[in-house]
């Protein structure tokens, strides 16, 4: 087992260990394994060896560098840090150095953390495999042959290899989920409006969120506490502090009520099925109940998400000209520099998310795409809230199948789509979801368990992650 956070900081905190030392381990690794994997776009070796002696002076010091001390950490490429490059993968943000850090970077330096890198990710998180950044592919470490899952496929390989102990992902339809469970890994998006956006270069805002990989429950808790709670920079955060959730992992789910969604879509692997089914199994042996529920608009969740996501986005990457952000191809006259730009900066899934985003926001087609997916975004919400009148959470797969081999859906964006069929539909919904490695399944790979909960709902959805996790030790 790897280090974890909590173990971590404790014997940073208590000069047990140098930070110093933690980091080396992990650019060793790096070293010994990055030329294969690809998890990162930029190793910011120099600065965290800064970081890590400046943790060590203040531990010397008498002082206490915080919750996060000394842990290694990787953050997704599309997270502003100030002076340092971020790409979101895409050849449009080449060079282009923020002038800001998110919130979330911010107060994981207040918290001690050391950043080790930027990760690799499918370009502006449009993808399920991160075959689609514009830097190449990154490698799933458990299997070489195999994709990570995506967007945040840098961010999970990164913790999967151990090149980090802890990573950041965004996930605005299993960004964070659908990669975490790929490589073996615990992955949290969280309520919308939990954590800040600020900072997040954004997909689709309504959707968005940023939230951890780590290798346990706890180390997941307690990174949802470093980066959570209201933020007047961003408009749409809640206006609370955030959720304590390490008190809430040794409660177990006696009398918990467990939802099975019996109209679940269909088209997930036998072995992923076999391993939900032990969840329920394990839940229940554990003192919860199961109880049967029924989400009949899951089933849309896709076909709206594969609207508003492309009406956002469309909307979203229009800043991307040439003017004010990296690259810019000159030509005779300004629209012409704004075409070029844009045409040799952008990839093909990018460009194909602008053209079925304007579309479906033109005035003619308006009230046929956009408004009709706004509707189903609607029903979905009611049947949850239906759902959560009889369960206190619901599990699914967090992905139909393993990790998948290179190429293998590269042709085929329907077959790519169908990777988010279980995570889609609680981001349309803003509701908080995880997936906690449970086992394996197909040649020997891990699977994820989904764990879904209502707004809010992160303390019960943790309790039931400690004990699966548990579970599967
Ligand atoms: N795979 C989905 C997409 O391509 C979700 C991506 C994400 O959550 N950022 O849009």
């Amino acid at each position: 087992m790897p280090r974890t956070a909590v173990s971590t900081a404790a014997a940073v905190r208590s000069g047990q260990v140098r930070a110093a030392d933690i980091l080396e381990e992990h650019l060793a690794r790096i070293g010994s394994r990055e030329a294969e994997i690809h998890a990162f776009n930029l190793v910011t070796d120099d600065a965290a060896r800064t970081r890590a002696a400046d943790i060590d002076r203040r531990v010397a010091a008498g002082e206490d560098p915080g919750p996060l001390a000394g842990v290694s950490i990787a953050l997704k490429d599309n997270l502003c840090t100030r002076g340092v490059p971020t790409t979101c993968s895409s050849r449009i943000l080449e060079g282009w150095r923020p002038p800001y850090d998110a919130t979330v970077v911010e107060r994981l330096a207040a918290a001690g953390a050391v950043f080790v890198g930027k990760t690799n990710l499918d370009e502006f998180a449009m993808g399920s495999s991160t075959e689609n950044s514009a830097f190449g592919p990154t490698r799933n470490p458990l299997d070489t042959s195999r994709v990570p899952g995506g967007s945040s496929g840098g961010s999970a390989a990164a913790v999967a290899a151990d090149f980090a102990t802890i990573a950041i992902g965004s996930d605005t339809g299993g960004s964070i989920r659908q990669p975490a469970a790929l490589c073996g890994v615990v992955g949290v998006k969280p309520t919308y409006g939990a954590v800040s956006r600020y900072g997040l270069i954004a997909f689709a805002s309504s959707l968005d969120q940023i939230g951890p990989f780590t290798h346990t429950v706890e180390d997941a808790a307690l990174l949802m506490e470093v980066i959570g709670g209201h933020d007047v920079r961003d408009s749409t955060s809640i206006p609370q502090p955030a959720m304590a959730l390490r008190p809430e992992l040794g409660k177990g789910v006696e009398g918990l009520r467990v939802g099975r969604i019996t109209d679940l879509p269909a088209g997930a692997d036998p072995g992923v099925m076999e391993r939900l089914e032990a969840a329920f199994a394990t839940l229940e042996a554990r003192g919860a109940q199961i109880v049967d529920v029924q989400v009949p608009a899951f089933t849309y969740g896709l076909t709206a998400y594969y609207l508003v996501a492309p009406a956002e986005a469309s909307s979203n990457l229009a800043r991307y000209d040439g003017v004010r952000f990296g690259m810019r191809v000159d030509a005779a006259d300004t629209n012409a520099m704004y075409s070029a730009t844009r045409s040799a900066g952008f990839g093909d899934e990018v460009k194909r998310r602008i053209m079925i985003g304007t579309y479906a926001l033109s005035a003619g087609y308006f009230d046929a795409y956009y408004g009709k997916a706004l509707k189903i975004r609607r029903l979905i919400a009611n049947d949850f809230a239906a759902a959560y009148a009889k369960a206190d959470v619901l599990l699914t797969p967090t992905s139909p199948t393993v990790a998948f081999e290179f190429g293998s859906k590269g042709d085929n964006p329907l077959a790519m789509y169908l990777c988010d069929t279980y995570t889609i539909p609680t981001n349309l919904v803003g509701h908080p979801a995880m997936s906690v490695p449970f086992g394996t399944a197909e040649f020997g790979l891990p699977v994820g368990v989904q764990i879904l909960a209502p707004a809010l709902g992160e303390p019960v959805m943790f309790r039931t992650a400690a004990a699966l996790e548990e579970a599967a030790k």
